[in-house]
């Protein structure tokens, strides 16, 4: 056996999501939205099936969907995409994390990482040899240390990997921000794995990706998720973006994991990039409704809301409800004794950088508006 592999302890998403079945509760704990995505997406994929598209795609996606990709680079970040050389399709954005930090990573190279980080990030850093440099972000305001940051880097540094809009903590990263790692990437000679699977779910402040800005075009592997992008995260398609020469290597490490990803699924994602900003505006417009009626909900209950400015999810001060139980303890509470679930926030932090802390946790919003109320209601009455 990989001990590694098999020390590792079930996803937090899965064991809340089970925890909420097991109690009827309302799940606001793992991240997919509870109603259907676009239709005549569904439909496209439907009707692709029926036409015989149901043997292997080409090992780097269909033309189509890569060329959709690209156009969707030039459309929201201004940036020129060969839709041929520099897109390589993967089934979902979890795979094109692995495959991209399998082409960058050898064993000894430092990552580094920006706490609170999503669950998939540690384990697959280390299991390539690589070497996990921690940064913790501030609270309440999720402020980028810009001192320790700096100091995370290193002559052995090979990447940063940096989720903007950023899972957990709905922060979305300024332009400052992204200007200042930049400048860090320069200097140590070093790439970045961009997670920007929740580019469309901006609440105000625009998603930029560092890809855009100067001299990142060549160091940057942005990435994407259909699931994201279009509430359909059963489907398990992604995209990366990256320079010829890197997006080879990419392409190297998908044919070991995958090969080749869902041709019917891959022509309806390719229709649903093509749709019009409206689409694009009015799912982050939606969104942004949820936010502010789980976030209100929750202010109202008495729970402390951290601020979010995209994704799916939004942070909370347990403190005035807790009673002194740590996250876990009160996650746990609230789902058998309130009926709703969330995800403890200190599975997003690793103890080898420090104590986690324990007294946030995390509240899906990419639920209907009715559930949402449901949801506050239950804690309501319970608090
Ligand atoms: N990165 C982040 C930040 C995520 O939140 C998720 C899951 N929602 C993923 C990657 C994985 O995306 P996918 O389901 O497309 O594999
Ligand atoms: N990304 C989703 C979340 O953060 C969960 C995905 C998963 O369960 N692997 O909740």
């Amino acid at each position: 056996l990989n001990r590694q592999i098999a020390a590792l302890p079930t996803t937090i998403f899965t064991v809340m999501s089970e925890l909420a079945r097991a109690h009827d509760a309302i799940n606001l704990g793992q991240g997919f939205p509870d109603t259907e995505g676009p239709h005549d997406m569904v439909q496209a994929a439907a009707d692709a099936l029926l036409d015989g598209r149901n043997q292997y795609a080409p090992l780097t996606g269909l033309p189509e969907l890569r060329r959709a990709v690209a156009d969707s680079n030039a459309r929201f970040q201004g940036l020129e995409i060969d839709a041929e050389s520099e897109v390589v399709v993967t089934s979902g954005a979890t795979e094109a994390l692995a495959a991209s930090l399998m082409a960058l990573i050898e064993p000894g190279d430092e990552v580094v990482l920006i706490e609170p980080l999503y669950d998939t990030y540690l384990p697959m850093v280390r299991q390539l040899g690589g070497v996990p440099k921690l940064v913790r972000l501030e609270e309440p305001g999720w402020t980028l240390p810009r001192e320790a940051l700096a100091a995370a880097f290193s002559a052995r540094t090979k990447a940063i990997l940096l989720n903007t809009p950023m899972n957990p903590t709905g922060k979305v990263f300024t332009t400052e921000e992204l200007d200042f790692i930049a400048g860090l990437l320069i200097q140590h000679d070093a790439y970045a794995v961009c997670d920007e699977v929740y580019e469309h779910l901006t609440f105000g402040t625009p998603h930029v990706s560092l890809m855009s800005r100067p001299a990142m075009r060549e160091r940057c592997l942005r990435i994407g998720s259909a699931g994201k992008s279009f509430s359909l995260t059963g489907w398990k398609v992604g995209y990366v973006t990256a320079p010829a020469p890197l997006a080879a290597v990419v392409a190297k490490a998908h044919q070991n994991l995958v090969f080749a990803t869902a041709p019917n699924l891959q022509r309806a994602v390719a229709f649903g990039l093509n749709k019009d900003e409206q689409y694009f505006r009015d799912l982050a417009g939606d969104m942004a409704r949820k936010r502010d009626i789980l976030s209100a909900g929750l202010r109202g209950v008495g729970l402390d809301v951290l601020p979010c400015d995209g994704s799916y999810f939004v942070m909370a001060d347990i403190t005035p409800l807790a009673n002194g139980l740590d996250d876990v303890a009160f996650a746990r509470m609230l789902t058998e004794e309130a009926g709703v679930t969330t995800i403890p926030a200190s599975a997003f932090y690793d103890s080898s950088n420090g104590t986690p802390p324990k007294h946030l946790v995390r509240f899906a919003f990419c639920k209907q508006e009715s559930v949402l109320q449901e949801a506050v209601a239950r804690i309501e009455r319970w608090a």
